[in-house]
């Protein structure tokens, strides 16, 4: 009996050949409405540029929320993932991989602490980052069982699960994903005097970004800090540092927490850790805080998987040079002069470290939606945080002739309003 012959699939029109107007159409009726992108349709991308499926091109200001903050496809980082598919991608913690200890060894070489636990996105290493806090509570700190509590920060952004959700201030990122977990004060950003009311004997941790990115790259005052770490310390709770936006060269220093020479208990990291290939997030902690978990308690089934931990290390290897991190302090006073010179026409103000600005557009010109769309059709890829605020955050290989030409779409953009 000869086999039977394969029904062909049915013909379909192959994507490549589909208009960007197609496909944006195509997704509307199988796509969970959970996002509202721009209207431009990615097919390629290398280094500070995208091309679209027409083949028009983008300066990519926006850099996957700081995922790519080595740009798009950076040969050292695509060539250690080729590598290692090649090899092995996946052998879950239930066995050792050759490229774990490496990776671990690195990570926390690079950030001044001990241990390391990986996982993969980085609303996972906020919820690893809690769970760790709250065991820390119990074992070491002697707080009554389910008594624990953590202290944050108004208008945060740690990620969207429901626990996350649960201490967020954002209504639209609450309404309707009730009942919420407990044990978490909230207290005003920016506000020592605040957290020295808010943290008590139960307090296990308190979890801060030290740059808040979501909320507009809101930058605290000179010593804010200093203080947590003070307080924290004093009165005996851990500090988390969510750096999962912030770290990895984007604000001129490895971490944020280093313009202070701070050093937090737990380290949450996560987006660049990935180099954009794959999803990779760590906490990074000391070992008395990281060390109450046994086996069993936590895990994840990709978490420190061969393929992340590989992309992880080349991650490591690049910010070891210092490069990426001279790069944005550099660049970064180029973009601050540059909008420094855009106040006054359009621009209310703006915060900057690095290279990452949030600027205040005058709601009178457009909300940051409308800038979005405005520097869209002149080729550049940015995004509004919220209200008439935007976010600049481009790759840390940016050029200054790149720059100069993004601030220039955007004073065009402005001076149309
Ligand atoms: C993006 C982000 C997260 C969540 O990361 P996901 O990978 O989207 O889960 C957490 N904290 C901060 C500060 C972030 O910017």
């Amino acid at each position: 009996m000869t086999a039977p012959a394969r029904v062909p699939a049915p013909s379909r029109v192959p994507v490549r050949t589909r208009t960007s107007a197609d496909l944006i159409r195509a997704e509307e009726p199988v796509l969970a409405h959970n996002y509202h992108p721009l209207p431009v349709v990615v097919a390629r991308a290398e280094g500070t540029w995208v091309e679209d499926v027409e083949g028009r091109r983008y300066l990519d200001m926006l850099a996957g929320y700081s995922a790519l903050n080595f740009g798009h496809r950076h040969p050292a980082l695509i060539s250690a993932a080729h590598e290692q598919l090649d090899r092995l991608t996946l052998t879950s913690r239930a066995f050792h991989n050759d490229r774990l200890a490496e990776f671990a060894e690195r990570l926390a070489e690079l950030t001044g602490l001990d241990m390391v636990l990986p996982m993969n996105t980085g609303a996972e290493a906020v919820e690893s980052g809690i769970k760790v806090a709250r065991k820390w509570a119990y074992e070491v700190k002697g707080v009554p069982a389910d008594q624990a509590t953590i202290v944050v920060a108004a208008d945060n952004f740690h990620g969207r699960t429901t626990t996350i959700v649960s201490f967020s201030t954002d209504e639209t990122a609450r309404t309707g994903f009730g009942p919420f977990t407990p044990g978490f004060r909230v207290v005003p950003y920016n506000d020592l005097a605040a957290l020295e009311t808010a943290v008590d004997e139960t307090t296990a941790a308190v979890l801060i970004e030290p740059i808040q990115g979501e909320a507009g790259v809101v930058i605290p005052d000179e010593g804010y800090l200093t203080g947590v770490r003070e307080l924290t310390r004093r009165k005996g709770c851990l500090f988390i540092a969510d750096e999962i936006q912030s770290g990895l060269g984007r604000t001129g220093r490895t971490l944020a927490v280093e313009h202070e020479g701070v050093v937090p208990d737990l380290l949450l990291l996560g987006k660049a850790l990935g180099g954009g290939i794959v999803p990779v997030s760590a906490v990074v902690g000391r070992r008395d805080v990281l060390g109450v978990l046994r086996p069993g308690e936590h895990g994840s089934t990709f978490g420190g998987n061969p393929l992340a931990a590989a992309v992880g290390t080349a991650v490591v290897e690049l910010l070891e040079t210092g490069e990426f991190q001279r790069r944005a302090a550099d660049l970064g006073t180029v973009l601050r002069d540059g909008l420094a010179g855009l106040i006054g026409k359009g621009v209310l103000g703006f915060r900057s470290r690095g290279l990452w600005a949030g600027v205040d557009i005058d709601p009178a010109i457009g909300t940051g939606r409308d800038i979005g769309e405005g520097l869209l059709r002149e080729g550049v890829l940015a995004k509004d945080t919220h209200g008439s605020t935007i976010r600049l955050a481009p790759p840390l290989t940016i050029t200054e002739a790149e720059l100069a030409s993004a601030l220039g779409a955007l004073e065009r953009v402005l001076g149309r309003g």
